[in-house]
């Protein structure tokens, strides 16, 4: 049986479509949405100082970005702009939110996507796998 209602958490800044394309195979013909959560900007700066002052338009600058990005991801995949959400906040609690909110029968991420900070922080995959009410795809990426 394929999933109804598939919710693909992806990190635009790293290789997404390998994990939208299993989505898609998993969802077998059914419509697939798409998540993409911006952090606070002031939250990496904080754990990286080498970065210096905040920028005043960084968050802007950076949400731009990330609909940019999103967008042409949902182009690639011809996925409407009704099934793109661009949320802010902590990655894993906004993709939870947004599952149950949309009814999400799947919630499908990355086994793992930015480095470094994530090591500290802990695994995005694993925060939705511990948390989620509907089952949990993770799409092993390598590297
Ligand atoms: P990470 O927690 O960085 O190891 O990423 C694991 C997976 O979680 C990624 O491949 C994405 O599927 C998802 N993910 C990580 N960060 C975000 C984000 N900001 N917005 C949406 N999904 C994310």
């Amino acid at each position: 049986m394929p999933y109804n209602k598939v919710l693909v958490a992806v990190d635009v800044a790293t290789e997404s479509s390998y994990v939208v394309e299993k989505a898609r195979d998993v969802a077998g013909g059914n419509p697939i949405s798409l998540v993409h959560v911006l952090e606070p900007a002031y939250f990496y700066y904080g754990l990286e100082p080498g970065l210096g002052a905040i920028p005043d338009n960084l968050e802007q600058e950076l949400l731009a970005q990330a609909d940019t990005a999103l967008k042409a991801l949902g182009q690639a995949f011809d996925i409407d702009d009704d099934h793109q959400y661009l949320e802010r906040g902590h990655a894993p609690t906004q993709i939870l939110r947004l599952a149950e909110d949309t009814g999400a029968d799947l919630i499908v991420v990355g086994s793992h996507g930015r480095h470094g900070l994530r090591l500290l922080l802990g695994s995005t995959a694993n925060a939705v796998l511990h948390g989620a009410g509907c089952d949990v795809l993770a799409v092993r990426v390598e590297g």
